[in-house]
């Protein structure tokens, strides 16, 4: 995710350096802790870290999904979602294969992969949604790597090719993690800046607070799985109008959005074990996934 402005980033790294200096963080609240509680899981079944976007009030989603093996019908914001991770790491991928087999300035770079838009394309078809946005967000990335390549060549013109990607791509690298030591799955891929240990999570959909809650269940993650202190987390929220626009979100991953994130875990793990169906929500939002199996008369 190289679009992210460097100096915003290392702007509100300092603000929340200075939140972590006066608030710290509790050793027995770090994922490393795993083996006692209230890090430690209550049972061994797992989650998934999008379980805790919390769409439904009553957690039935989470019954339908473990106890009844239900599989969620996915809403136009998730497959967007998917969408848009996808032709950002494709579009890294082929920019880096490209600046590996050749030596070429920021203009080749466009004339190359703007000429041919199989990645867009291609992901939206497989995930049967519109391209517009895909390919928006594709043009965009090539043309802000052009314009970071010709940067670091007009500096260093004899710089090697992985110094050339190093400066031009920002340092932020995808990592599988295994989460099931602190009650997530044993497969989970997350962003991560890798200067400062700082999770990343591009989010498409609507802002909530409860998005929080997934960087710290990733931070937790990351530190049963690494031994390694996690202390910030981004969101990064992707809008497209007339332009790709993104919005940065931060967080201190706190005490008390950890404690609000086991308690969380502890809960939906009980309910999963119980086996007790929850009961249906007062309302349901129609972008829930299960709206179909809990509303067969108005879906
Ligand atoms: S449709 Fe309603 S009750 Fe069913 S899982 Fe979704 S929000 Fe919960």
């Amino acid at each position: 995710m190289f679009f992210i402005d460097q100096l915003e980033i290392e702007k509100r790294i300092r603000v929340m350096r200075r939140e972590f200096e006066k608030f710290g963080i509790s050793d027995e609240l770090r994922g490393y802790s795993w083996d006692s509680p209230p890090v430690e899981p209550i049972n061994n079944k797992t989650l998934s870290v999008s379980d805790f976007i919390r769409i439904c009030p009553t957690m039935r989603d989470l019954y339908l999904k473990y106890v009844e093996k239900l599989r969620l019908k996915p809403n136009v914001f998730m497959l967007s979602g998917l969408a848009y991770h996808e032709v950002i790491s494709k579009t890294i991928f082929e920019i880096k294969k490209i600046l590996y087999q050749e030596s070429i300035d920021g203009a080749k770079l466009i004339e190359l992969m703007l000429s041919n838009l199989e990645i867009p394309v291609n992901v939206c078809k497989k995930l049967d949604i519109d391209a517009e946005n895909c390919i928006k967000l594709y043009k965009f990335l090539v043309i802000q790597t052009a314009a970071q390549i010709d940067r670091v060549l007009s500096k260093f013109p004899f710089a090697s090719v992985e110094s050339v990607i190093s400066k031009a791509l920002p340092p932020i690298v995808e990592r599988q993690i295994d989460g099931s030591l602190v009650g997530l799955s044993s497969n989970l891929s997350v962003d991560i800046f890798t200067p400062y240990n700082v999770i990343a999570d591009l989010k498409s959909g609507e802002e909530r607070e409860q998005n929080f809650l997934t960087l710290a269940g990733y931070a937790l993650a990351l530190e049963a799985d690494e031994s390694t202190d996690v202390n910030f987390g981004f969101i990064i929220y992707l809008r497209f109008g007339k332009f790709v626009q993104f919005k940065i979100k931060h967080s201190l991953i706190s005490d008390e959005l950890r404690r609000q994130f086991l308690e969380l875990r502890d809960e939906a793990l009980d309910l999963i074990e119980s086996e007790k169906d929850p009961g249906k929500a007062e309302s349901c939002p129609k972008y829930c996934g299960f709206y179909g199996v809990c509303n067969e008369t108005d879906s």
